[in-house]
């Protein structure tokens, strides 16, 4: 935040290319703000530490709108070979994720259905005396949380299952979503 209570959307992000240290945002005396700058917070304090380091955030923005149209133009240049290298990857990776989970909810479930042998045992147990109500009342109640537990975990699990399978969908919503920004009169193809 500057002097004039102007922030710039680069606030917090920028980092002096000499020290390292954040740069922060301010404004010049007269408050214009196309003169709105970041400068190294360590050459404002200690100017022996680091040398001047100084952009003008009208500066930054330029520089910055022109590497996001690079990459857009470049999205739709290569269209075809970004959207299969994109597949390729969210494919290895979500196949990884898609398999840690499956093997967690199998092991859920595996757990839920032990729970339920146990309980069978426990409910035979108080039916024929070996187990007092008592007993077997508190060993129902952890039962019953625990079911409930597992049984919440591995619809959580589920869910993530679902949504990882559907990550092919939302590349082509990316695609879509860069180029239509970056060209709204292309024509859609059929
Ligand atoms: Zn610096």
């Amino acid at each position: 935040m500057t002097r004039t209570g102007r922030s710039s959307i680069f606030s917090g992000l920028v980092y002096c290319g000499d020290c390292g240290a954040k740069m922060q945002c301010g404004s010049s005396d007269n408050g214009d703000p196309r003169q709105d700058f970041f400068d190294c917070a360590v050459h404002r304090k200690h100017k022996e530490k680091c040398p001047a380091h100084f952009m003008r955030a009208s500066v930054l923005e330029r520089v910055v709108l022109k590497h996001v149209q690079a990459a857009t133009d470049h999205i739709l240049r290569y269209e075809d070979h970004f959207r299969a290298h994109m597949e390729d990857q969210m494919r290895l990776e979500t196949g990884e994720q898609v398999r840690v989970r499956k093997k967690k909810l199998e092991r859920g479930e595996k757990r839920i259905a032990e729970l339920k042998r146990l309980f069978m045992k426990i409910y035979e147990d108080n039916a024929c005396g070996r187990l007092s109500d008592k007993r077997f009342d508190m060993l129902n109640q952890n039962f019953e949380a625990g079911q409930k537990a597992l049984k919440a975990e591995a619809a959580i699990l589920q869910h993530e299952i679902e949504v990882q399978e559907r990550q092919d969908e939302n590349i082509e919503k990316f695609i879509q979503k860069a180029l239509w920004d970056r060209y709204p009169r292309r024509v859609r193809p059929a």
